[in-house]
């Protein structure tokens, strides 16, 4: 308890003279014409530490001064740290030597505030600040006001004072064990261990009412041991200080306190934060971090010429918990505010970093699938009302084709008619002569029979041709069959004009997978398109040959004629829309036809042939032979 040996404040010191003392430093404030403010370099500010390096109290409480230092100058700030090693070297001959040696080091560089980090270094300072630095402020810090008297600190020195309140931490205890029935004091048998108990007995009036008390003092380390070993588990065991036992032997006390807490059957509880991590559960004190800042704070006071005056470092409730854990006690209970050390982090505390990232990470991708289902959602609705637009524009083809087809097929409708109203005028005929030949009449009707199933088939392939369709209809169908029932539609208006249909097909079926009334409407608009461009031909010459095939996994119609052709420039884009060289054509066919093949995954070319006429080649992918009916 480096910085605690000489920080305990002693409140049994009479309240006139601390209130005198109070009195004289209150009212100095540093006088602005000397004010390191209006000098022209960064302000120089001395850290003196009473001992070594090493002793954490000090070097912390030192750490965080110089942290609020650099940043509240933006590290505009001369820094310089001296480790006056009193406790090692507590001879006045090293104190004097060192005063010279400080002397002679800071000749050429003054510093314009000094710290004084505990009693030992406050009285270093108060005896040479003369010759070190004759014009500098100091400001002591780590010790209660009684300790200041009795060093005789200069009044023109600032204090942060510290308070070790004995009753807080009681009071944390009390809340942390409501149930606690029993209340130790342990206290050494040095004279500043005896003015601590004193101390404490006085603060502690009041409180210790509530419980069977028990000081523990004037015992030997050993003897510490094994009463805090049997005390019953509901107590609470206060430890001030053990600087020395009964025997004489010499401690740090948080050294005692660890031995006497290791074994301790009820929870320890300290003023000192040196205590922590030695097996005490907490106190009321003042920490290092909050004394460094608070000393940091007057200093940059001082250095800006604002009036300056003592100030107590606010003090705080700290607990280690792990001996919460240890005895079971509910953090809920700590006072507000407490710090909690060395606390397990959880979860989301340790991987905070990570989680977040994973979260976002998590979030973004969620994100990117909401966007890609929405945009697969607008290609489908794109894709349906594009559908529905080539479904609207294969209907009117097909009515178109329909209408071009009206008067042939009229014609066609015809024969079939006319033979069934001949057979039966000659049917009626036999059965008025006297004895009709019963034989022939059977023939006749099975003729009418026969031409009613030709008008009707006629019929039903225009209704195909002309009803308008909502859904795709997917089926798999043989293209030759397909083709065959194109060629009977256009059958008669050939015939009309004069033009020989061939066919040349192979043996084996040609399976695709589409919808069979566009496949057909896509060899109409080929075949009346090539029956349109044999028109100029001698009749002779006007054949129309369907070619189907198979090759590699893809299934082909050629739709060949022996026309004009297509003229060269107007190869590439004749199945652009609107181009037509017809006078009541619309130019349309050959693109519906195209948009057709490619629904099915097809192509469709043209060409012309080298002998003249042109060829429509129209290739789909080949439908796997177990889908067919699907
Ligand atoms: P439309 O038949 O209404 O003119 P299409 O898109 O079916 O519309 O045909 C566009 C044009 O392509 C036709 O007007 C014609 O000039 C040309 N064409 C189509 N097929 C042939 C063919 N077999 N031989 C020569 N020209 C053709």
């Amino acid at each position: 308890m480096a910085l605690g040996s000489g920080a305990g404040r002693l409140r049994c010191a009479g309240a006139l003279l601390v209130s005198l003392f109070l009195m004289a430093s209150n009212c100095y404030a540093t006088t602005p014409d000397t004010s390191p403010a209006l000098l022209n370099r960064p302000p120089r500010v001395l850290i003196l530490y009473p001992y070594d390096e090493r002793i954490a109290a000090t070097t912390a409480a030192g750490e965080a001064l110089r942290s609020r230092l650099l940043e509240a100058t933006d590290g505009k700030i001369d820094l310089f740290s001296e480790f006056l090693d009193l406790a090692r070297f507590p001879e006045a001959d090293h104190a004097a030597r060192m005063g010279r040696y400080l002397t002679e080091k800071y000749a050429a560089r003054r510093p314009d505030v000094i710290v004084a980090l505990g009693k030992e270094s406050a009285s270093f300072i108060s005896t040479n600040r003369g010759r070190i630095a004759p014009n500098a402020k100091i400001v002591a810090a780590g010790f209660g006001n009684s300790t200041a008297e009795n060093i005789d600190l200069p009044d023109d020195v600032i204090g942060a004072f510290t308070t070790f309140d004995i009753l807080k931490t009681a009071e944390m205890a009390r809340g942390l064990q409501p149930n606690a029935r029993h209340l130790y004091i342990i206290g050494g048998s040095s004279e500043f261990d005896r003015g601590w108990l004193a101390t404490a007995r006085a603060d502690l009036d009041e409180f210790s009412k509530s419980y069977e008390t028990t000081y523990l003092e004037n015992l030997t380390i050993e003897e510490f041991i094994e009463r805090a070993a049997h005390v019953p588990s509901d107590s609470i065991i206060l430890a001030l200080t053990v600087f020395k036992d009964r025997a004489g032997r010499n401690f740090i006390p948080r050294e005692a306190i660890r031995q006497i807490a290791a074994t301790a059957s009820a929870p320890v509880y300290g003023p000192y934060q040196t205590y922590i991590d030695h097996g005490v559960v907490g106190g009321n004190t003042v920490t290092f971090d909050t004394l460094g800042q608070t000393v940091g704070n007057l200093v940059i006071d001082v250095i800006a010429g604002r009036p300056v005056s003592d100030v107590q470092a606010p003090q705080t409730n700290i607990v280690d918990a792990r001996q919460l854990r240890r005895w079971g006690l509910a953090e809920g209970n700590l006072p507000p505010g407490t710090v909690k050390m060395y606390r397990a982090k959880s979860l989301w505390e340790e991987h905070w970093l990570a989680a977040t990232g994973v979260l976002g990470v998590v979030l973004m991708q969620a994100g990117i699938i909401v966007a890609l289902l929405l945009e697969r959602r607008r290609r489908q609705d794109a894709e349906s009302r594009s559908r529905l637009h080539l479904l609207e524009a294969v209907h009117l083809n097909q009515s178109a084709t329909a209408g071009a087809l009206s008067s042939s097929i009229a014609h066609e409708l015809n024969q079939p008619l006319s033979a069934i109203r001949n057979n039966a005028e000659a049917a009626s005929e036999l059965l008025r002569s006297g004895n009709p030949d019963r034989e022939l009449i059977q023939q006749i009707l099975l003729d009418i029979q026969a031409d009613d199933q030709r008008a009707g088939d006629i019929i039903g392939r225009m209704r195909g041709l002309l009803k308008k369709r909502r859904e795709i209809d997917w089926q798999v169908f043989d293209l030759n069959d397909v083709a065959s029932s194109a060629i009977r539609i256009i059958h008669g208006d050939a015939e009309r004009r004069g033009i020989t249909l061939n066919t040349n097909r192979p043996a084996s079926e040609l399976p695709v997978r589409a919808d069979k009334v566009h496949v057909q409407q896509v060899i109409l608009n080929l075949a009346t398109n090539a029956m349109d461009a044999m028109m100029d031909a001698d009749s002779a010459k006007r054949i129309l040959t369907f070619a189907t095939g198979i090759e590699k996994q893809r299934v082909e119609l050629c739709v060949v004629d022996t026309g004009n052709g297509i003229p060269e420039e107007r190869l590439s884009s004749i199945f652009e829309p609107f181009y037509t060289t017809k006078n009541a054509g619309t130019g349309l066919g050959l693109s519906i036809s195209r948009a057709i093949v490619e629904t099915y995954g097809g192509t469709i070319s043209a060409y012309n042939r080298p002998e003249g006429g042109a060829i429509f080649r129209v290739v789909l992918p080949l439908a796997r032979r177990e889908a067919r009916g699907a």
